[in-house]
């Protein structure tokens, strides 16, 4: 069975390096790459981080409903597109989504299954070190963000987990080692039904 997890947090918490550091790890996973309204920054590339479009497309995308989830997150849209759940029901595989906070109450109403992942910088002074760290947003940028965040984190008790990401290493392998439980508690479920049915043939 697959399984959908959802990895959320206030922006320059370190998401996306964990994020990364999970695909690599894990090969049955499958990153559902987002759309977005939003230009490409850096090294970005079309496909890879993001399906780069224009408003218009984006709206005509929500007109036909191809979206499971959107959000307007800082002045731009970003959804989720149907077809990497369907990918993943179809290859036997888990999906990753990388979505904010709005996204993901929108895909827990949706799909109540999924597991959900809360990622928290250990402080307000670590998470303004690392959106300056990043160096793409200006000194008021990252006071927003940081006002954004605040308010963020009262989601907190509506997800599966929370994963503090203080030190990375101890973090990405605390994220991945609840991908593995995940799955672990799914195919017990398969164990259930599999004694259930050998039980039965005891009581023939
Ligand atoms: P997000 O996707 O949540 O916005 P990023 O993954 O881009 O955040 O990380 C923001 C910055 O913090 C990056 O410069 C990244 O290298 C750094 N970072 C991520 N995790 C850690 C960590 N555990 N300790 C220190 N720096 C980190
Ligand atoms: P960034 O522009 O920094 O890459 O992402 C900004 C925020 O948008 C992050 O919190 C990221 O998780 C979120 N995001 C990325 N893709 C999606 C999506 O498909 N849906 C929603 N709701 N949020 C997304």
């Amino acid at each position: 069975m697959s399984q959908v997890f959802i990895i959320s947090a206030p922006s320059g918490s370190g998401k996306s390096t964990l994020v990364r550091r999970l695909m690599e790890s894990d090969p049955n996973l499958i990153f559902s790459v987002s759309y977005t309204t939003r230009p490409p920054r850096g090294q970005e590339t079309n496909g890879t981080e993001y399906n780069f479009v224009s408003r218009s497309d984006f709206e005509a995308m929500i007109e036909r409903d191809e979206f499971v989830e959107y959000a307007k997150v800082f002045d731009d849209y970003y959804g989720t597109h149907n077809r990497y759940i369907h990918q993943g029901l179809a290859e036997g595989k888990d999906v990753v989504l990388d979505i904010d906070v709005k996204g993901a109450r929108q895909l827990r109403e949706r799909i109540p299954e999924a597991v959900s992942v809360f990622v928290l910088a250990p402080s307000r002074e670590e998470l303004e070190k690392r959106l300056r760290a990043r160096g793409d947003v200006s000194e008021q940028v990252i006071r927003k963000r940081v006002a954004v965040a605040a308010r963020e984190i009262e989601d907190f008790s509506q997800y599966t987990h929370v994963l503090v990401n203080d030190d990375v290493e101890r973090a990405s392998d605390l994220l991945h080692s609840i991908v593995k439980a995940a799955r672990a508690r799914s195919s017990n479920r398969d164990v259930v039904a599999s004694v259930q049915k050998i039980l039965g043939t005891f009581q023939q």
